[in-house]
């Protein structure tokens, strides 16, 4: 499935765009947040394509699953000098 929105990425920002909604764009700075909007313009108004969506949950399931398995480091007690 394609979705509407386009996200076109600049020299220092990322124009996104609809098809659907000739009347609607954005401008962000990164790509990160880029994928945020056009996720949240797809939830809200174009909920049948869910391919930004579907994009960003597989994002964070994939940082869930990288903070899961990143090595834990050991906690040392708080040492006091004694004074
Ligand atoms: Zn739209």
């Amino acid at each position: 499935m394609t979705s509407p929105i386009k996200l076109d990425r600049g020299g220092r920002s990322v124009v996104i765009t609809c098809d659907e909604c000739p009347h609607w764009a954005a401008v962000r700075t990164n790509l990160v947040e880029a994928r945020e909007c056009a996720a949240n313009h797809e939830h809200m108004m174009h909920p049948e394509h869910d391919v930004h969506g579907s994009a960003r949950r597989m994002r964070q399931q994939y940082a869930r699953r990288r903070a899961d398995s990143a090595p834990q480091m050991p906690v040392e007690p708080y040492k006091t000098t004694g004074l």
